[in-house]
């Protein structure tokens, strides 16, 4: 401890707030990418849905899952991400600005870190934020109803870009017709014009796009081989398994019950 700790201005540490989660609840933190209207735009990606932009979002959660401490679970889709850490983790003495702030900039770094990854030689314009927040969820119930919730988002947002999209791109209209041509239409609606105009079956279009990228922690063999140099014999080539816990990616429907009946050790 320096002499800076012990010092008269010591008290003013007593000015910070208490932001300790309540123990026992899953803490949930919830990032979204700042304007990423404009930044999609000014980085030219592919409407609906650009895959190099998912694949970014995706490698950079999985850098958040790797780095920090306890998150069981994690969704994301379009330019969010909410993680979801361990009912009993006492990461950070469950200090909310201290999970939240590490999450966003962990997150933020390592889209910048790894964007040539995705986006080759088409260059990052400027440096993009995310925001953050946190939310608490008492039950397994309340939990799964959270991550319900950003999924049919995401199957909604989805259903109307793809329609919007297919009707400007294949069905030649302007942005404004498409708009007017959606505007009060249910979902039953968007799917019918999409397979009697276009001859396009939603529940066919990728997983990735309807579903959103769910991330969790999984047991796999890893099979790999060594060189080893035994006496007398020289070198020999030897395999060898074993398990790894590694960050999966999974772009299934995790409002029913089948995802969670498969993956018993995620909710507490
Ligand atoms: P805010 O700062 O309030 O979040 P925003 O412009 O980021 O404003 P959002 O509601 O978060 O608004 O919407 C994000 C927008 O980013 C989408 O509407 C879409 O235009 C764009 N976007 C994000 N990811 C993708 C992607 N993978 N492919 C195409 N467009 C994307
Ligand atoms: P925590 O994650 O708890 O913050 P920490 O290792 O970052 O752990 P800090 O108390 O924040 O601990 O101290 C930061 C340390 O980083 C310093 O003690 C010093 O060793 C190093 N450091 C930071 N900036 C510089 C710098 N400009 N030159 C040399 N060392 C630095
Ligand atoms: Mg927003
Ligand atoms: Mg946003
Ligand atoms: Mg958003
Ligand atoms: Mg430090």
């Amino acid at each position: 401890v320096s002499a800076m700790a012990k010092s008269k201005y010591e008290y003013v540490r007593n000015f910070e707030t208490d932001d300790t989660c309540l123990r026992n609840c899953y803490i949930v933190v919830r990032l979204d990418g700042r304007n990423f209207h404009k930044f999609a735009d000014q980085h030219n990606f592919t409407k609906p849905n650009d895959d190099r932009a998912l694949g970014l979002m995706s490698r950079s959660a999985r850098s958040v899952m790797e780095d920090l401490e306890d998150i069981a679970i994690a969704y994301g889709q379009s330019d969010e991400f909410s993680f979801v850490f361990k009912k009993s983790t006492n990461w950070f003495k469950r200090r909310a600005s201290k999970l939240m702030t590490h999450v966003a900039s962990q997150f933020s770094s390592s889209y910048v870190f790894f964007w040539k990854e995705y986006f080759g030689e088409q260059p990052l314009l400027y440096p993009p934020g995310f925001d953050g927040r946190v939310v608490l969820y008492p039950s397994n119930r309340n939990l799964r109803d959270y991550l319900s919730w950003r999924q049919a988002d995401c199957h909604i947002n989805n259903l109307y870009n793809t329609a919007f999209w297919t009707l400007v791109q294949k069905g030649g209209l302007s942005k404004t017709q498409a708009e007017e041509r959606l505007n009060g239409t249910l979902s039953g609606d968007k799917n019918e014009i999409l397979f009697s105009e276009f001859n396009l079956n939603y529940n066919n279009e990728c997983a990735l796009h309807r579903k959103g990228t769910t991330l969790i922690w999984e047991k796999v063999d890893e099979t790999s081989t060594k060189k080893i140099t035994v006496p007398k014999e020289g070198e020999k080539e030897v395999t060898f398994t074993r398990t790894r816990r590694k960050v999966t990616a999974h772009y299934c429907d995790i409002i029913a019950d089948s995802f969670w009946n498969e993956h018993p050790d995620i909710l507490e």
